[in-house]
């Protein structure tokens, strides 16, 4: 899933632990810059998931990603995305509003009550997060208001 909230997600490399404890560095992560929903990046999601099973099926505790799969194809996902900066607040885009509104009315007009509810709570994550931001954008200014 390259989309979440409405918006592509960013990337970002990171250790991934297994289940079974199981450690596996160099992992291009895709990350919602809005909700923080992180995912392993698909077009490597079936390697890791082998590779991973392999390492624990052989008793290794600890192995690197980059010898399951190239360097250039960790290069390729890493241009693919936006890199996703940690240090910046979750945020939300007009677009991603626009774009959830316009699947809204789409779900509206098909009348499917399961898929309204659902973009619902997205919204309402969206509404959250972008209160958040105004809230400490104007909180110098504006706080008497409040
Ligand atoms: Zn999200």
């Amino acid at each position: 899933m390259d989309f979440c909230c409405g918006a592509t997600m960013a990337v970002k490399i990171r250790p991934l632990h297994s289940d079974r404890g199981m450690l596996l560095t160099d992992v291009p992560f895709l990350v919602c810059h809005t909700c923080g929903n992180t995912v392993v990046a698909p077009s490597v999601e079936t390697q890791v998931t082998l590779y991973v099973h392999h390492c624990e099926t052989d008793g290794v505790t600890q192995a690197s990603l980059l010898d399951a799969v190239s360097e250039a194809e960790i290069a390729e996902i890493l241009s693919t995305y936006e890199p996703f900066d940690s240090e910046t607040d979750p945020y939300v885009t007009e677009d991603q509003v626009d774009h959830m509104l316009d699947v809204w009315n789409f779900a509206a007009e098909i009348g499917d009550q399961h898929w309204i509810d659902e973009i619902k709570n997205s919204l309402h994550l969206l509404h959250q997060v972008k209160m958040h931001e105004l809230t400490q954008f104007h909180f110098a200014s504006t706080s008497s208001r409040f």
